[in-house]
């Protein structure tokens, strides 16, 4: 019988997201941020996902949605407080993701010192490729990604400039959140990072291994004020 949470489907049961800010120096730069010392964390809510076939949904307060184009690390097993060495042993696969970001609610966000949540983890804003099993990646730091809206290039980077390496990450993270299997790390963006809107078509891949696209759509919702 085939196993009722397969891997492949972690978007279905796997229950954290958490994400890495600043771990491209490119995206840093177009931020006119700065690269820290350890990698800037955040989460979104296992509700965030959004599987291909369905749309990405603006949040109704924002009026600035970028895309972000990551790589995701699947846990394939429950990991705590890992040593970097062994870090590898505790990976499923991969997936290709989004991490979408409401640029004009993070500036203010950052403006006032309060946290991103309003900004980064709203419903629909962790859109996920079809699982990637760790088999076919040998070597994760070395992959070229690559986003377009409506067919023009936005988004194009190698996992081979990440600041902070993935079993670095894998890490830090489990010393600080326990990680279990189908939990996935979005390892954070390369620069060209940019507006979407309303019937808008993103379509991103790892070149030679996984496609994906999505449309995006209004909120039936309102705002929040
Ligand atoms: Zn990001």
């Amino acid at each position: 019988m085939a196993p009722s949470r397969p891997l492949s489907r972690f978007w279905e049961w796997g229950k954290n997201i958490v994400c890495v800010g600043r771990n491209y120096a490119d995206h840093v730069r177009e931020m006119r941020s700065t690269v820290l010392s350890e990698p800037v964390l955040f989460l979104k809510p296992s509700t965030a996902y959004v599987p291909e076939g369905s749309p990405i949904v603006m949040p109704a307060y924002s009026r600035n949605l970028h895309h972000e184009l990551e790589l995701g690390v699947v846990m394939g097993k429950r990991c705590r407080a890992a040593p970097e060495s062994a870090a590898m042993d505790y990976v499923g696969g991969y997936a290709l993701c989004l991490d979408m970001t409401a640029r004009d609610v993070q500036d203010e966000c950052k403006k006032k010192g309060l946290p991103w949540t309003l900004a980064k983890s709203f419903t629909a804003s962790c859109p996920v490729s079809a699982f990637v099993p760790k088999e076919k990646i040998p070597d994760p730091h070395n992959l070229k990604l690559w986003l377009k809206v409506n067919g023009e290039l936005r988004q194009e980077g190698e996992t081979s400039s990440m600041i902070f390496s993935i079993p670095y990450i894998i890490s830090y993270v489990s010393k600080i959140i326990t990680l279990e299997e189908g939990d996935i790390i979005l390892t954070g963006t390369p620069k060209g990072v940019g507006p979407v809107k309303e019937n808008d078509e993103i379509e991103a891949g790892i070149h030679g291994l996984v496609n994906m696209r999505f449309k995006v759509e209004k909120s039936e919702y309102g705002g929040i004020s």
